[in-house]
């Protein structure tokens, strides 16, 4: 008979992949459950930060070797200008179906046990245990749960709807012309327009990423995606020429809603459930902060379960390190859809360049808050 397990990890995104392969690499007993089946896309802007890339370093992973497209440069653009700017450090941009895909095998080469295709529906305490019941009925019971089911809140255990919550994500990945796949090579490209913002890169196999977030009420006035593509290409010129000649690779985009930015900390849930990734924090996507902090509260949260302190004192401390860059965060990404940013971003960030790279640095986890290896 399999022994029963230490812990439950449920979701197998990159908090719950690096969870899993950092208790099993400790001796615990893992068990993972993902709702997905086989490798798949997620919303995602595909930007990895450096403290991103220090942590799957750490698990065993070199981004490069699966491919991952360095990024040296920033461009901003808003209407007919564009900026751009040195990044303060390099950082990397890998599609999450790969580099997730990627962490969950090491995860499972670990000692972590993966069941793919469990979606948990229903999960409860009692006398001191978990038990975690996945679509068909099969249940599952540990004494440690670790939370990590991402952008996805399980029924019964729902995020704080954060400061910015009115926004709709939304992914396509692309073929671009070879000489606008030239053009982009190296950099990240932000917009601006009305509503909303976005990033368009390289990924690994020379494909594009487009990935945007828009307020609700300029998606409902565009009625649907085509429509709000075309608008945001007609209101940005820079965005409009590196899409020219460019072909979707899915039928349709990917799309996400009501994106909790700047949830921050669960004391509202239950004080013994370790909460990770999405779960305990939602920073804005402009930063591409997102993932590393998925990986580092779940670095965190292992180590703080394996001191044996508690999931209150872990969230207390993450809360601590993040709360300032989430402020700054929030505050930008609000401002970023209203009317005015438009007007006003390009000559702002023309007049203090250092801007972008102040901002680049200041949305970061604080390096003292880092492992001294990443
Ligand atoms: C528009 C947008 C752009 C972004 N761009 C960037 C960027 O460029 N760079 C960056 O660093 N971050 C970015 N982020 C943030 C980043 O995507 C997230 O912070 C990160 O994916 C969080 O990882 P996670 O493991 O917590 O959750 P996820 O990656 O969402 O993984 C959760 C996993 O749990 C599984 N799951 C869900 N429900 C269940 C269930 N009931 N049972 C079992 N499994 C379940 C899912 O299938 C999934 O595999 C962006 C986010 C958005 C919305």
């Amino acid at each position: 008979m399999t022994p029963a397990p230490d812990c439950l990890i449920l979701g197998g995104g990159l908090a719950g992949s690096m969870a899993g392969l950092l208790l099993a690499r400790a001796g615990r007993r893992a068990l993972l459950l993902e709702k997905e089946s086989s490798p798949h896309h997620k919303v995602c802007g595909e930007f990895l930060s450096p403290e991103a890339v220090g942590y799957l370093r750490l698990a065993g992973i070199d981004p490069l070797a699966l491919g991952a497209v360095p990024i040296h440069r920033l461009r901003l653009s808003v209407a007919h200008r564009t900026v751009e700017s040195p990044l303060p450090f390099t950082a990397l941009s890998l599609s999450r179906c790969t580099l997730d895909e990627a962490l969950l095998a090491r995860a499972a080469e670990e000692g972590c046990t993966i069941r793919r295709g469990a979606a948990a529906e229903h999960l409860e305490r009692s006398a001191g245990n978990w038990t975690a019941r996945i679509a068909g009925g099969a249940t599952f019971t540990a004494p440690t749960v670790f939370l990590a089911t991402g952008k996805h809140d399980l029924r019964g255990w729902r995020r704080s709807p954060g400061a910015q919550s009115d926004l709709v994500g939304f992914k396509l990945h692309w073929r671009l012309a070879p000489a606008n796949t030239a053009d982009l090579r190296d950099a990240m490209e932000l917009f601006l327009f009305p509503g909303g913002y976005g990033g368009l890169a390289l990924v690994e196999n020379e494909v594009a990423n487009l990935c945007l977030v828009v307020r609700k009420a300029t998606l409902r006035q565009a009625g649907n995606w085509p429509a709000l593509l075309d608008s945001l290409l007609a209101q940005n010129r820079r965005i409009r020429h590196l899409l020219q000649g460019a072909a979707p690779l899915w039928e349709r985009p990917l799309a996400v809603s009501s994106i909790p930015y700047g949830h921050l900390g669960s004391p509202h849930r239950n004080a013994s459930l370790w909460s990770l990734g999405d779960q305990v924090a939602v920073i804005p996507s402009f930063t591409g902060d997102g993932m590393s902090i998925a990986l580092h509260s779940a670095a965190l949260a292992a180590s703080g379960f394996l001191a044996g302190s508690s999931p209150a004192d872990y969230e207390h401390t993450l809360v601590g390190q993040l709360r300032r860059s989430m402020k700054l965060a929030v505050g930008l990404s609000v401002a970023a859809v209203q009317p005015f940013a438009r007007y006003l971003a390009p000559p702002a960030f023309s007049a203090f360049p250092l801007a972008i790279r102040w901002i680049a640095s200041a949305t970061r986890i604080p390096a003292a808050a880092l492992p001294s290896t990443p």
